[in-house]
């Protein structure tokens, strides 16, 4: 089968794009690595990778093992590409109202889906099925992306090294990280590795205004920012770590996602969008010029049944009627050594 160095060829290295804004009559530049570049068109590849690969070399993962895992999105088709290229059965539990594409690109993937509906539980149910699959068998390996530190250390190992290098080669320190929060692994480890380069640096979870998890601790109301905010407080998540809460409404991540595509030719995903505009807002506090990072998880590709490519009704408390992106450059990634665990 193909092997984990293999992989790792065609996963992380994403270029870092530094991009020209002007916002209410101030310019600045913010970065942003380009994560569709991985092998699957997602972030979630580096994590998908590292917990096999630390699972395997551990003995974990054993080579005759079905790897199952709940997830409705990209960890679902980063999991089934790259444990089918190393060999495993992949089942990937989900709730039954994802969308048809969604379904498509993982059974194409070689992956068993099991469908759960709302009466089983919907995602906090397909979690639970997972797990009673797995009770009792020595034959099932659970990521569980949710609570796993191997899914931090991927970003703490190379997304946030990545950055740091990149950053570096631009004479550039920086001020400030945000992501947005799905499982936590992003901002958790990018944060670990530049904090522990720049103890000054402030590392800031992004969660969608309309539906704050991290601020109340449960579900709050509805967003459409796929990937991010879900039921829970993630268990790797470590607020204590973090600095303040950015909020971002998911109205304008979709607008500030259009902008990104129409002016600048990056077809982004929703949180890529949310992810911008929390940077906008670090970026502009102060009056000195912040050298301010994220990362653009997703390609639009899932998302063209979905209200980004709809018109988005303005809201006055929206930030991107205000922005006004520029152009940007890309730096591409340098070679680092290879992930160790
Ligand atoms: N954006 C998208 C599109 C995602 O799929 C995810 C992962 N669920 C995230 C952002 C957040 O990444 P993380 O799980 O590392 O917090």
């Amino acid at each position: 089968m193909t092997s984990l160095d293999s992989l790792g060829h065609l996963v992380g290295g994403t270029p870092l794009l530094s991009i020209r804004c002007r916002f209410r009559g101030r310019e600045f530049t913010l970065h942003a690595k380009l994560e569709s570049i991985n092998l699957t068109g997602s972030v979630k590849d580096r994590m998908a990778l590292h917990i096999l690969r630390e699972a395997t070399l551990s003995g974990a993962l054993q080579p005759q093992d079905t790897i199952a895992e709940a997830t409705s999105g990209n960890t679902g088709i980063a999991l089934a590409a790259i444990g089918r290229a190393l060999g495993h059965s992949v089942r990937i539990y989900m709730p039954d109202w994802m969308s048809a594409e969604r379904k498509a690109v993982i059974s194409s993937l070689g992956a068993e889906i099991i469908p759960v509906s709302a009466a089983e539980g919907g995602f906090a149910g397909s979690v639970e099925l997972a797990e009673a699959f797995a009770a009792g068998r020595d034959d099932v390996f659970l990521p569980r992306q949710f609570a796993n530190e191997a899914n931090v250390r991927a970003h703490e190992q190379a997304t946030g090294p990545e950055l740091l290098a990149q950053l570096e080669s631009l004479d550039l320190v920086p001020s400030a990280f945000v992501a947005g929060v799905g499982t936590g692994g992003t901002v958790m480890g990018v944060g670990r590795a530049l904090r522990s380069a720049h103890p000054e640096t402030t590392v800031h979870p992004m969660e969608p205004a309309n539906s704050p998890t991290l601020r109340t601790g449960e579900k709050r109301g509805k967003h459409r920012i796929a990937g991010i905010s879900d039921e829970f407080i993630p268990p790797i998540i470590d607020l204590d770590f973090l600095d303040e809460i950015i909020d971002v409404w998911d109205g304008d991540a979709i607008l500030a996602a259009q902008a990104l595509a129409r002016d600048l030719g990056l077809a982004v995903g929703i949180s890529s969008g949310a992810n911008l505009l929390a940077a906008v807002q670090l970026a502009t506090r102060g009056t000195g010029e912040n050298v301010v990072a994220t990362l653009f998880p997703d390609s639009n590709k899932k998302y063209l049944s979905t209200d980004l490519v709809r018109e988005e009704p303005l809201r006055a408390d929206y930030l991107t009627p205000d922005l006004q992106l520029l152009g940007f450059e890309a730096c591409a990634c340098p070679r680092l050594a290879p992930l160790g665990v």
